[in-house]
């Protein structure tokens, strides 16, 4: 049975013991052992104690940064194994873990060369007598609490910044990708990083998750996944008043104006809603595309949809792997029912697949349905799964409201040949990311983050090691002579 990491050690826990089952055929690939609540504590103060010694509290950054660039050459070198090992764990097709994988080590490197570039700033002292500067101190023990979607990437981007700083970590993984994440601390174990400064606890979110950020030794709690996880976490956070990072759900709609190069707006909004089955929160759940040119593009939708490669995620060619496993498929099919039930015309897939070998999965057909209004369930929930719901729009202002009536924020993609209306578009809607002509690219140091119910704080970016930080404002006083106030 797998251990798990805590403070340096590879040991068993003592929570319940856990299984990672393979999506694409129900295979098991590991058993590993969960934290449980003893664990927790132990981890904790180790972290606590570890964060505080001055060979890490002292470290110049360019020491803590040695660190990140050595994990992510390892990430790097052992990128086949890692993507390898994801697929296993979550069913994304190869080419999308490899992705997620090199992804994780540009965070890694990107944010060892901000740490060594990270300035205090003098500030203006208003008096020559002092001499005012703003520094920026670590919080203490972090809690990164990560989904299974996109584990090794959404981790490195929590952990990397979160080291930077000067903070101990402790990562509770998503149940399904625990394997992931503990060959992620087996790099930064590799790497050097001093014992005690991460922990890696597998456990239910409810017990182990639940434990590690109402423990009184974390001071952030870092966390990406559901809106209704996001929103417990923050009651929290606020109870305690330590400060959040919560990257949430989505509902993002894309917009195809009637000037779109059409070709390049097919592709794209299949890859923005189909690549990684639609388990995405940036998923462009919502289409709504120009009555000029609505009968056409949804030809060619509907023909491309039904042309993607559904199949094993081990296989080069496969394009569309397995839902996480049958309890999500049943929750998407619930979905794709209620969208028929409330009058939605399904034009392509709707249904489970089970031919050949698609038979041991949990596989689910691409699904685009129409004739729904944006008020329908299906356009304001998020299903998390390869469902696109296509809405005709004639009016540009009709448009920008019907997008942004949603309680998510996250991103939204516009296809259109101008650019000015394009900007204005952009501009106008509600939501952290916009891509226009594109769509799910990422730049590490481009900010992400979301706007309304899809979260609070950013994340990437110049400014995230700060993030994980506290300022600090010091004074120091120039003037030999006493203070007026005290004299006589
Ligand atoms: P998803 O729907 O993507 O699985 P969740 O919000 O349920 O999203 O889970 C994301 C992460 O949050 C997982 O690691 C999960 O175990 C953890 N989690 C779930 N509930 C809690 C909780 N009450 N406290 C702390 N962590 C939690």
């Amino acid at each position: 049975m797998k251990p798990l990491f805590l403070a340096g050690q590879w040991r068993q826990g003592r929570g319940a013991v856990a299984r990672s089952v393979f999506p694409a055929d129900g295979s098991l690939n590991a058993e590993f052992s969960t934290a449980s609540i003893d664990d927790v504590e132990e981890a904790i103060q180790a972290a606590h104690q570890a964060w505080q010694e001055p060979s890490w509290r002292n470290s110049l950054p360019v020491e803590r940064a040695r660190v990140l660039y050595k994990v992510a050459d390892l990430i790097e070198q052992n990128v086949t194994q890692l993507a390898a090992l994801q697929t296993r764990d979550n069913g994304k097709p190869l080419a999308e873990t490899r992705g997620l994988v090199m992804s994780a080590a540009a965070t890694a490197r990107y944010t060892a060369a901000c740490l060594e570039t990270l300035d205090t700033e003098l500030t203006n002292a208003r008096s020559k007598d002092w001499l005012t500067m703003s520094v920026h101190e670590p919080l203490g023990v972090v809690a990164a609490i990560t989904p299974w979607n996109s584990p090794i990437a959404s981790e490195v981007q929590k952990l990397a910044p979160a080291l930077a700083a000067g903070n101990a970590v402790i990562l509770k993984p998503a149940e399904a990708t625990s394997l992931i994440a503990l060959e992620l601390a087996r790099l930064f174990e590799e790497a050097g990083l001093p014992c005690g400064l991460l922990s890696v606890l597998p456990g239910k979110g409810s017990v182990v998750g639940n434990a590690i950020v109402q423990h009184p030794l974390v001071k952030k709690i870092s966390f990406t996944g559901g809106t209704s996880t996001g929103r417990q976490l923050a009651h929290i956070a606020a109870e305690r008043l330590i400060s959040t990072s919560l990257e949430l759900g989505g509902k993002s709609p894309t917009v195809v104006l009637a000037d779109a190069d059409l070709d390049l707006a097919v592709n794209g909004v299949i890859y923005g809603i189909f690549s990684s089955s639609g388990q995405a929160c940036i998923a462009g759940a919502r289409l709504f595309v120009h009555t000029q040119v609505y009968d056409a593009f949804l030809q060619r939708l509907v023909a491309k949809t039904q042309a993607l490669r559904v199949g094993h995620p081990e296989h080069v060619e496969t394009q569309v792997g397995p839902l996480i496993d049958e309890k999500h498929l049943s929750s998407v099919d619930a979905y794709v029912r209620q969208a028929e039930h409330d009058g939605g015309q399904i034009l392509v897939g709707g249904h489970r697949l089970s031919e050949g070998e698609l038979a041991k999965g949990s596989y689910y057909a691409p699904t685009i349905i129409a004739g729904l209004s944006n008020q329908a369930t299906v356009c304001q929930e998020e299903i998390f799964g390869p469902v696109l719901v296509v809405l005709p729009f004639e009016d540009e202002q009709d448009l920008v409201q019907q997008a942004n009536d949603s309680v998510y924020g996250l991103a939204a993609g516009i296809w259109t040949e101008n650019y000015r209306k394009a900007w204005q578009l952009a501009r106008a809607l509600d939501v952290g990311t916009v891509w226009i002509n594109t769509y799910k690219k990422f730049s590490i140091s481009t900010p992400f983050g979301g706007f309304k119910e899809s979260g609070v704080g950013r994340e990437k970016g110049r400014l995230s090691i700060v993030s994980y930080m506290q300022q600090k404002s010091i004074y120091m006083g120039l003037n030999t002579q006493p203070d007026p106030w005290c004299e006589g």
